[in-house]
């Protein structure tokens, strides 16, 4: 694995945080885990355009799994197969930490903070997700924007 060192030492790069990047869960494109692959939904996965869907249970906040458009390759719509059927079989590793966008071969995290506002106790929010485009739009727009 190369270690991929990001310099965030310098110009509009510096103030930047993660939750500034990151597509927000409300724009998110995601099935729930109850989904069936019928053509329907699988016509709706092709003209979502993105290579990676989250899949839910019960909320959107509940990201479990991850479905890659290529596992779909070989999916009948005939077959009306579960969704959890094909994201059991891969199980694609699923990362909550941003090095994670730059390691490994997903490029892709799911995006929480604490919360530990009211009265309750402090719980993970599910604020979106970002993956390496949205990382490195950011450090190309500062670049140009530093010159
Ligand atoms: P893709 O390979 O699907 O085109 P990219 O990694 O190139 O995804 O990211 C392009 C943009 O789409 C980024 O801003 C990223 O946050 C966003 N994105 C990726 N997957 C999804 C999704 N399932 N729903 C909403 N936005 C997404």
């Amino acid at each position: 694995n190369e270690f991929v060192k990001v310099e965030f030492s310098k110009g509009a790069l510096r103030t930047k945080t993660v939750e500034d990047i990151l597509t927000p869960l409300k724009d998110c494109f995601m099935l729930p885990s109850t989904a069936v692959l019928d053509f329907n939904t699988m016509s709706e996965i092709m003209q979502s355009g993105y290579t990676r869907v989250p899949v839910y249970e019960e909320e959107r906040s509940n990201i479990v799994e991850i479905l890659y458009v290529k596992d779909l390759a070989l999916v009948d719509p005939e077959d009306r197969t579960p969704m959890t059927t094909i994201t059991k079989f891969y199980n694609h590793p699923l990362h909550f930490h941003l090095f994670s966008v730059f390691t490994g071969n997903s490029h892709l995290a799911i995006v929480q903070k604490v919360n530990n506002e009211g009265e309750g106790d402090p719980f993970y929010e599910v604020l979106g997700l970002v993956t390496l485009e949205d990382v490195i739009e950011e450090i190309i727009k500062s670049e140009i924007l530093d010159e």
